[in-house]
């Protein structure tokens, strides 16, 4: 299946707690650079799908259509399906993608930063709580 199989190019588990039901798994940026990723990601694919079959028939300046192309990232970073970029990117392994499973995601993102599975690991093992889902 599709997104197993992208899956396995990073791990195939959550990056904290384990868990590999692949319903449960979303890419996050460990680096915290998710909105950045997003807008370059839309910008190589208006770049790459709209110059030939659309903006250069119209008639368009290379300049106008780039100047375009970057608003149009800046406007729109959400359209862009990351499982299927990781694929066609031959699954990029230095960008600091990592799965985490929806909960674990869910904490990251949140004001508590580090997932509570984190926080307990320290507390059982009383070791300082370090946050390995940040790159
Ligand atoms: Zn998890
Ligand atoms: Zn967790």
């Amino acid at each position: 299946m599709f997104k197993e199989e992208v899956a396995s190019h990073y791990g195939g588990k959550c990056s904290c707690c384990g868990e590999t039901t692949i319903e449960f798994l979303l890419f996050h940026h460990s680096r915290l650079d998710g909105a950045e990723h997003r807008r370059k990601m839309v910008l190589e694919k208006v770049l790459r799908d709209e110059w030939e079959s659309y903006f250069k028939l119209l008639g368009w300046t290379r300049e106008a259509f780039e100047d375009y192309a970057e608003k149009k990232a800046g406007l729109f970073p959400e359209r862009i399906d990351i499982w299927l970029w990781a694929k066609e990117n031959d699954y990029p392994q230095d960008i600091g993608l990592i799965l985490l499973c929806a909960n674990c995601h869910t904490c990251v993102h949140s004001k508590y930063i580090i997932c509570p599975h984190q926080r307990k690991k320290s507390e059982a093992t009383n070791t300082p709580q370090t946050n390995p889902l940040l790159a």
